[in-house]
């Protein structure tokens, strides 16, 4: 029997089994399908990104991957037809818009009587799974990890025991399209493919984990794995992580499974609240400000707050920002300029390695004090006192923002108090962040007015 393996977020041949299963029943044909659509709206970075993956994958696979271009619900069922498969097979894709696709691609096999299957997901456990004691969904984080955690996750799925793959022409088009992606791509990517993310994963556990607990809040610092990227696309599976921490035990170790069941959290609750990925979970009427020159200013790195303009430097740069700057940055957008956390969240969705709709989403929610288990509204960032606390000697800004380098230790975070704080062309400050935290709490407490009785004039 011929299965159709379709790889979307599962771009690995270790711990797949998609793949697994599909190779226990017989011959293979691995595909990808190249969605111009989807490529137009994830942007440069991530589609240079997935190009190289999808290379690495390719190699994993003895050069078998075969790319098609086109609207999957067109592609997937050709491709059926043409290998005359009688099972088209993929991981569950959990957001709403790639669930709804998949319904329509099921729905166009099942009237040419091809069979569609589901085996696994991105998650340790799929979205839907963890639920309270009357089946409905966690609202809030540490009840959900602890349940989540008593749920457990299978074991690494084995390698086939023989893997068949029938080879198919690739569109002749779909490879430069993915070489020139990874050309035009703005960044310099990291190293793609699984052995990349394994090495990365096995330097880390031997060198960083220890100290994770710690070091994770340190921009200044390499404290955490940097493997959002990978698992975003799935080149390597949290279930391969967690089960390599078996036998391990420490406040890193602790550490870093929360860290885990974050990214599992916000899948769930996406999934449960498929809105939630375009707007507020728990919407607060608060008046925002339309995105102007200054929201420019905070995309380009160019607010005048040290760390802030750091973060978003590095996120342009390296396509990642540390997860404490995300919050600081975040923070900052929507407390200190009112702007509303999506225009943020597009613009950090078009920037990251590691855009995945879900973590997004709920990361700036949980800034903005809109999302599930937020931080509430008043609790504002101080970009300055953040800084001297994570960054304490300034390595961080100083390598991001080079006007700043000549400004020693702690001293980079107030260039306004340095007699040569300018010299280099560092921009003013275009905000007052104490100005601006009582004009948001104004704003918060305003929202919470009763509105004023109807005018009887
Ligand atoms: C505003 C904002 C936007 C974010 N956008 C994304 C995004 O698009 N994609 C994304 O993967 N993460 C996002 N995050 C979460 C977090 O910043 C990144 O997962 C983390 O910085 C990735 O670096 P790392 O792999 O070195 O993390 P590590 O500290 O090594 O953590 C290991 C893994 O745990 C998961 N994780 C850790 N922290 C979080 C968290 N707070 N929420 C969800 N998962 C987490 C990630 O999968 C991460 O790779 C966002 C956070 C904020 C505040």
């Amino acid at each position: 029997m011929t299965t159709v393996v379709w790889f979307r977020r599962d771009l690995r041949t270790t711990d797949n089994p998609n793949l697994t299963a599909a190779a226990a029943r017989g011959e293979v044909v691995a595909c990808y399908v190249l969605d111009p659509a989807q490529v137009a709206a994830e942007g440069p970075t991530s589609t240079g990104w997935l190009a190289a993956n999808l290379r690495a994958l390719n190699a994993s696979l003895d050069g078998r991957l075969c790319v098609r271009v086109g609207a999957p619900q067109e592609v997937i069922p050709a491709l059926a037809a043409e290998v005359g498969a009688a099972v088209v097979q993929a991981a569950s894709e959990c957001e709403a818009p790639a669930a709804l696709r998949d319904s329509v691609v099921r729905d166009a096999l099942a009237r040419r009587g091809v069979a569609w299957r589901e085996v696994g997901s991105p998650y340790a456990v799929t979205p839907g799974k963890v639920t309270t004691r009357d089946g409905s969904g966690f609202k809030v984080f540490s009840a959900f990890a602890k349940s989540w955690q008593a749920h457990g996750w299978p074991d690494p799925a084995p390698s086939p025991a023989s893997l068949s793959l029938i080879p198919v022409a690739s569109d002749a088009s779909a490879w430069r399209k993915l070489d020139k992606a990874i050309t035009m791509c703005p960044i310099a990517l990291p190293p793609a493919g699984e052995e990349a993310a394994r090495q990365l994963w096995q330097k880390f556990a031997r060198k960083r984990l220890d100290d994770y607990a710690v070091m994770r809040d340190r921009p200044d610092s390499s404290g955490t794995t940097w493997l959002s990227p990978y698992l975003r696309l799935g080149v390597i599976h949290p279930r391969t992580l967690l089960a390599d921490l078996v036998g391990h035990s420490g406040a890193g170790v602790d550490r870093f499974i929360v860290e885990l069941a974050w990214r599992e959290f916000y899948a769930d609750v996406a999934w449960r609240n498929p809105s939630s990925l375009e707007a507020d979970l728990n919407p607060l009427p608060i008046t925002y400000d339309e995105p102007g020159e200054q929201f420019t200013a905070w995309c380009e790195g160019r607010t005048g707050y040290p760390l802030v303009d750091a973060g978003q430097r590095q996120l342009l740069a390296t396509g990642w920002m540390h997860n404490r700057v995300r919050m600081i940055s975040a923070s900052f957008l929507t407390k200190d300029l009112h702007v509303w956390w999506k225009h943020g969240a597009d613009f950090f969705a078009r920037h990251l390695l590691d855009s995945d709709a879900a973590s997004n989403v709920h990361g700036w929610q949980w800034v903005a004090g809109t999302g599930t288990d937020a931080a509430p509204y008043f609790r504002i960032f101080n970009p300055v006192a953040q800084a001297e606390r994570f960054d304490p000697d300034g390595d961080y800004v100083r390598k991001w923002v080079p006007e700043l380098t000549h400004l020693r230790g702690g001293t980079v975070h107030r260039p306004w108090e340095a007699a040569d704080g300018y010299s280099r062309g560092y921009p003013q400050r275009i905000v007052d962040h104490e100005t601006e935290r009582l004009e948001a709490l104004a704003r918060y407490q305003a929202s919470k007015a009763p509105a004023a009785p109807p005018s009887l004039a």
